[in-house]
Order: structure tokens, then C-alpha cells, then sequence
């Protein structure tokens, strides 16, 4: 069975990929398993210049080929914010309760919801990049918090089709249909 190294301390990152990859006979495990996820500050001003960085600083950091996600959320109504702040959206040293509040105070009286999830996998090794791939899933901002399954913004992003949050779906549709589904769909492994 073939091993994917995963360049991210994100644990969820790690599961979704790993249950997505493991339906196509993958094994995936997290940067941690391999001696630890360098540390890369994350300054570009896209997802891909931020996914590219992680990937080749963790390739060669580790010595292996690996797979990096940079992903975030973009609301159409703040003009794409929180974007590739999505993590720090709150601040640095912030948490996923408070960059979920700080979202839905910013939306407080906008009735235009719409939102996207974007994801950009490159896979590099330490010579260079050898793939990358793009998803998105597009949705709406709920106006509360609902359910506790998932991680971010899962509780406020409903996704097209759905009149649930992805925190209330159950993990296999959004699976199913995530920007990092998508992302990993369109990467020719
Ligand atoms: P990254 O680790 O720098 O790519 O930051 C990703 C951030 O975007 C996460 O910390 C979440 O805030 C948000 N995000 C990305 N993917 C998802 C998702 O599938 N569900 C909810 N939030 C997500």
C-alpha cells in the first residue's frame, strides 16, 4: 500500500485526507509520524504560495516526498475575507470559537451569505514541486453555530444543496463534497 506523509500538524486535516485517500488504497499519515511538521510561517498572499511553501520546506525538512493543504474560507460579501487568514482570523494565538465569532459579528445584518471553501494541494518533494490541484465548495453562512462534527467554520458553512451545516452532515457527505474532496479528486496520485 502506498504511504502519504501529510504536511500539516492539523489532526483533522490529517483524518479527512486519510479517510478520502484510504477509499482509493492510500495510507496517509501526518508530518507528526515522521519526525515532526517544521516550522513554516505561512506569509504568502495565496493558497497556492502558502500550500507550495509548506510542501517544499516539509519535503526537505523530512527528507520524503509529502502533500501539503492550504486551505481557508471565502466570504463574497467581505470581499473574500477571511481567505488564507482563515486560521488567524481572530489573531494570532486564536482558536476556532473565536474566529467563528469574529465571522459572524462581520456578518451581523448581511443577507448576501454566499461563501466558498477553497483548498490547494501541492505535493513536492525535496527537489521540487511535482503536483498541485485546486477545490472549492460553495455554501452560505449559517446566522448561528450548529453542530459540533468537523473543524473551523464547519458549524457556520451550509453547503449548496444542504440546509445543514457541515458540523451537523455526517463527515461522510462532507467528504464527499468538500473543496478538499474536490482538491484531491483533480490530483492525478
Ligand atoms: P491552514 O492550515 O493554514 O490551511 O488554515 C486552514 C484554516 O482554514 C483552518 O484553520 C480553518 O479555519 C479553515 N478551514 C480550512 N478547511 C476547513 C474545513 O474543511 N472546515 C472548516 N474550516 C476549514
Amino acid at each position: 500500500m502506498n504511504t502519504i506523509v501529510v504536511a500539516t500538524g492539523n489532526k483533522h486535516k490529517v483524518q479527512e485526507i486519510g479517510e478520502i485517500l484510504g477509499a482509493r488504497g492510500y495510507h496517509v499519515i501526518g508530518a507528526q509520524e515522521m519526525g515532526g511538521m517544521p516550522d513554516v510561517v505561512e506569509d504568502g498572499l495565496t493558497f497556492q504560495d502558502n500550500a507550495t511553501k509548506k510542501a517544499l520546506e516539509t519535503a526537505r525538512a523530512l527528507n520524503c516526498t509529502v502533500l501539503a493543504d492550504d486551505s481557508g474560507l471565502e466570504v463574497l460579501a467581505l470581499n473574500g475575507e477571511p481567505g488564507v487568514f482563515s486560521a488567524r482570523y481572530a489573531g494570532e494565538g486564536g482558536n476556532d470559537g473565536r474566529n467563528v465569532r469574529k465571522l459572524l459579528d462581520k456578518m451581523k445584518g448581511i443577507t448576501d451569505r454566499r461563501a466558498r471553501f477553497v483548498c490547494v494541494m501541492v505535493v513536492a518533494s525535496p527537489e521540487g514541486v511535482i503536483a498541485t490541484s485546486r477545490g472549492e465548495v460553495n455554501g452560505k453562512i449559517a446566522q448561528a453555530p450548529a453542530g459540533d462534527g468537523g473543524f473551523g467554520y464547519d458549524p457556520v458553512f451550509i453547503p449548496d444543496g444542504y440546509d445543514k451545516t457541515f458540523g451537523q452532515l455526517p463527515q461522510e457527505v462532507k467528504n464527499s463534497l468538500s473543496h478538499r474532496a474536490n482538491a484531491l479528486k483533480a490530483l492525478e496520485l
